[in-house]
């Protein structure tokens, strides 16, 4: 393990996306200001929130299966059961993932992500992913740039404003991939709930946290270039690939995951 930007405080003072995620999700590693947001939000932030991780479970699950053996995690979150480490190295033990997240509380529970299978490996960094460089330079340290990494954005370039260069940071991590690699994404959005939109950024804009829910030709900008397979850019229930997907629920996030040739 390795910190970036050492931050070791943990800030109870403000709200922060990890802490406010892990109480959408029912979890406990969350104070009073985390929850003051989560519970002014409508109740589609904690179905979005549990169909998201249920995507990043499938997504991984099936690439894993399709061989990929590398993992690049940006925007970890608080450990919850099943991580991804967990799903892949089920399917292959010798499996290595490397987690990144720039939120401090992360760094302190990073210990339940760094429980490997014997065979394979994890580690985790404190980054944030608009320092694309550092996370490769540190990742290189782990996984071999020459063969596929699955380099994983779930849920999290919504906290990355335009002003931020969301697209180009994505595409620095893009250039570093050999090809068979992988990107998977998924991203709020307010395409299917204009009407909350106020209510949901204005929340988290009072916490301090700037979101930034894009529609659905901006998220698909995240894949230029890349093959997206089968079923595409959809809504996170709806991206299924070996079983039959269930109706779809209403949610706010697009989901999808794409080859790069
Ligand atoms: N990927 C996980 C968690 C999503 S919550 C999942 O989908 O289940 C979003 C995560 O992104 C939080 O843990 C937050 O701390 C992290 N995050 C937000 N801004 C970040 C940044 N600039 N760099 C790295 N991580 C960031």
């Amino acid at each position: 393990m390795n910190a970036g930007t050492p931050k070791t405080q943990v800030d109870t003072s403000k709200p922060h996306p990890a802490r406010v995620y892990d109480w959408l999700l029912g979890g406990k590693d969350n104070y009073p200001v985390d929850r003051a947001v989560g519970e002014q939000l409508p109740d589609l932030g904690k179905r979005s929130a549990r169909q998201n991780r249920a995507f990043m479970q499938r997504a991984s699950a099936w690439l894993a299966g399709q061989g990929v053996d590398q993992f690049l995690d940006i925007g970890t979150g608080i450990p919850t059961a099943p991580n991804l480490h967990q799903i892949v190295q089920e399917i292959n033990p010798r499996a290595r993932v490397v987690y990144t997240d720039n939120d401090p509380i992360v760094l302190r529970h990073a210990e339940a992500l760094l429980y490997s299978s014997p065979e394979g490996a994890t580690d985790y960094i404190e980054a944030d992913v608009r320092e694309p460089k550092a996370i490769l330079d540190h990742a290189r340290g782990h996984l071999d740039f020459d063969r596929p990494v699955a380099v994983s954005l779930i849920a999290l370039m919504h906290f990355i404003p335009d002003g931020d260069g969301p697209y180009d940071i994505t595409r620095t991590l893009l250039d570093a991939l050999a090809p068979g690699s992988y990107l998977v994404l998924s991203h709020g959005t307010f395409d299917f709930h204009k009407e909350l939109e106020a209510q949901i950024t204005g929340t988290y804009g009072k916490g301090g946290i700037e979101l930034r829910f894009r529609t659905r030709d901006e998220v698909a900008r995240f894949f230029d270039g890349l093959d997206l397979v089968e079923p595409g850019l959809v809504t996170g229930p709806e991206w299924y690939k070996d079983t039959a997907a269930p109706e779809p629920e209403e949610n706010a996030v697009y989901a999808g995951v794409a080859r790069v040739s």
